[in-house]
C-alpha cells in the first residue's frame, strides 16, 4: 500500500527589523528552542523545521516560495514572536498555496510581575503581532487553522497534531485515485455524484473499469498462492462453520483469498488508492467480493459499496490521515442499518452486506460462510466481529447537483454485549449525537446517505477543516445540534454555497 510521503511542517516567526539586531537575535533564539521542544513532545507526528525570522516582503515572499516547491513540506507553521506589519504578508500569502496554521502563542508563559518592563513587552508581544498579522489573513479570505494557547502545553501541541493530520489529508486528497469496478448501483441516488467537480474541488481521480477487466487478474492468481493466504486465514481468524462441510467452507474463503490477491495486483499495478464493486455487476466473479474488500479496506484502501465512490475516497482520506498513528481503533465504510428504539438504549446498529473494516473490531474475528441476500452468486466468506465501545465519527459527502456537502457526526460506540448469533456480518452499534432522534433528524435535514466513512481516530474539527479547505460546506451534528438552528444554517449556505 502506497505510503505517503515523509512530510515535514515548516515554522516562520514573524518579525521586522525595527527592534534592532540584538532583538533578532533574542527571536531567533526563542523560535529555536520552541521548535526544538515541539520536536521533542512527543507528541507531533511529524518533524517541525525551524525557518529564519522573516522580517520584511522579500524574506516572506522567498519563505513561502519555497514552501510551495519543497516536495516534503506539507504545510507552514506561523507566528508573529513581535508586531510584524502585516502588509509585508500579502505577497507571500498571495503566492501560497498549502496549509496555513496560525500559532497564537506566546515565548514567555507568564507576566513576570516584579521584573516586567519596556524591554519585556517588546519582546514578548504575540498579542498584538498576531492580531496585526490574523488581521491580513482574514482580510485575504484565506483559509488557515488558528491555535492558541501556551506552546508547551499537551493540549495545544495535540491539536497542532491535529492539524498536521488534516494538513496531510489536504495535501495527499489530490493524490487519490479510486477504482470503479462496474458502475453505481441501478437507481440509487445518493451514492451518484459528479465526477468531474470531485477532482476540480477534491483532486480525485475517479476511473472505471469493466469486472472481467479485474475478473481476469482474480483468474489469474496461481493455487499456490491462494493456498498460503487460505492458510494465513486459518491462522489468524476464528473459523465458524454454522454446520457447513469444512472441505466445502475451505473452498468458499479460498474464492475470497484469489479476489484479496487478484484485486491487489490490480490496485498496485495500476496504482488505485480506493475501489468500489457492485453486486449487480459481478461478471467473472464467483462471490460478492466480503472478505477481500475487508482485508483491502484493513491494508489502507478506501472502499465503498454499491459503487459508493465518494465514501470510498473517504475512507481512503481517513486512512491517510490516521497512518501515523501507533494505537489507533479503526476507520471503516460503514452503513446505518437497524434502530433499537428503547428509550434511554437508543442506537443504530451498523454493518453491510459484508463489507467493513476489521480495523474496528473489538475482540476476536471470526470467518463465516453464508448466503447473501441478494444477487445471484455462490455463498460469499465474510469476516465476523462486533466494534469497539468510544467516541467517534461518521461522515457523508452528498453531492447536491450544484456542490458537495460533508455532513459529520459526532457519534458514541457503545459496548455490544448482547450477542447476535443469527447476524451473520460485522457490525457497530452507535448512539448519535445530540440523541438519536436529533441525530437522526438532523442528519436526513441535510441530506446525509445511508454508507457513511467511519472513523475513531478523528475529530469532528478535522474533517470539517479540511472540507473548508476544499471551499465546500460542513455541517456538524453535535452536542451543540438544534433543529431550529440547524434548518436556518442550512438555508443560510444554500445562499453562501451558491
Ligand atoms: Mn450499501
Amino acid at each position: 500500500m502506497r505510503k505517503s510521503k515523509n512530510y515535514k511542517f515548516w515554522f516562520a516567526t514573524g518579525s521586522q527589523s525595527l527592534y534592532g539586531d540584538e532583538a533578532l537575535k533574542e527571536v531567533a533564539l526563542h523560535t529555536r528552542i520552541m521548535v526544538d521542544g515541539l520536536n521533542k513532545s512527543g507528541i507531533l507526528p511529524f518533524e517541525v523545521v525551524w525557518k529564519p525570522t522573516l522580517i520584511d516582503n522579500a524574506s516572506i515572499r522567498r519563505t513561502f516560495h519555497e514552501a510551495n516547491m519543497d516536495e516534503e513540506c506539507a504545510g507552514v507553521i506561523t507566528w508573529m514572536h513581535t508586531f510584524s506589519p502585516a502588509k509585508s504578508w500579502i505577497l507571500g500569502l498571495q503566492e501560497y498555496r498549502k496549509p496555513l496554521l496560525h500559532l497564537h502563542t506566546q515565548f514567555n508563559k507568564e507576566i513576570p510581575y516584579e521584573t516586567i518592563d519596556m524591554d519585556f513587552m517588546n519582546l514578548n508581544q504575540s498579542a498584538h503581532g498576531d492580531r496585526e498579522y490574523g488581521h491580513i489573513v482574514s482580510r485575504m479570505g484565506i483559509e488557515r487553522k488558528i491555535v492558541v494557547g501556551y506552546w508547551e502545553d499537551q493540549e495545544v501541541q495535540e491539536r497542532i497534531a491535529d492539524w498536521m493530520r488534516t494538513a496531510i489529508g489536504i495535501m495527499e486528497s489530490s493524490h487519490i485515485r479510486i477504482l470503479r469496478v462496474g458502475d453505481n448501483m441501478r437507481n440509487v441516488a445518493v451514492t451518484e455524484g459528479d465526477k468531474v467537480e470531485a477532482q476540480i474541488k477534491f483532486g480525485w481521480e475517479i476511473d472505471a473499469y469493466n469486472v472481467t477487466d479485474i475478473a481476469e487478474y482474480v483468474q489469474q492468481v496461481s493455487k499456490g498462492e491462494v493456498d498460503a493466504l487460505v492458510e494465513e486465514y486459518y491462522n489468524k481468524y476464528d473459523i465458524i462453520l454454522d454446520g457447513r462441510d469444512s472441505e466445502e467452507f475451505r473452498r468458499h474463503v479460498a474464492v475470497q483469498a484469489q479476489i484479496e490477491l487478484g484485486f491487489e495486483k490490480f490496485l498496485v499495478e495500476k496504482d488505485y488508492h480506493a475501489i468500489v464493486t457492485n453486486f449487480e455487476m459481478l461478471s467473472g466473479l464467483q462471490q460478492l467480493p466480503g472478505h477481500a474488500i475487508q482485508r483491502l479496506m484493513e491494508k489502507g484502501y478506501g472502499f465503498g459499496a454499491e459503487g459508493d465512490w465518494k465514501t470510498a475516497a473517504m475512507v481512503r482520506l481517513m486512512k491517510i490521515m490516521t497512518q501515523d498513528i501507533a494505537n489507533k481503533k479503526g476507520s471503516s465504510f460503514m452503513e446505518d442499518y437497524t434502530y433499537h428504539l428503547t428509550p434511554g438504549e437508543e442506537g443504530i446498529l451498523q454493518a453491510h452486506m459484508l463489507e467493513v473494516c476489521p480495523s474496528i473490531a473489538d475482540g476476536p474475528i471470526g470467518i463465516r460462510v453464508c448466503p447473501l441476500s441478494m444477487g445471484n452468486r455462490e455463498d460469499p466468506a465474510r469476516l465476523v466481529f462486533t466494534s469497539k465501545p468510544g467516541k467517534a465519527i461518521a461522515t457523508s459527502l452528498i453531492d447536491l447537483g450544484n456542490r458537495f456537502r460533508l455532513i459529520i457526526n459526532e457519534v458514541e460506540c457503545l459496548p455490544q454485549n448482547i450477542p447476535m448469533p443469527k447476524l451473520p456480518v460485522a457490525s457497530a452499534f452507535w448512539r448519535p449525537q445530540p440523541n438519536l432522534k436529533t441525530g437522526a433528524e438532523a442528519w436526513i435535514l441535510a441530506g446525509g446517505a445511508h454508507h457513511t466513512a467511519f472513523s475513531y481516530d478523528l475529530k469532528a474539527d478535522q474533517m470539517g477543516d479540511w472540507a473548508a479547505a476544499m471551499g465546500i460546506e460542513a455541517i456538524y451534528i453535535d452536542q451543540d445540534t438544534s433543529i431550529r438552528n440547524l434548518k436556518k444554517e442550512l438555508l443560510w449556505n444554500s445562499v453562501a454555497y451558491r
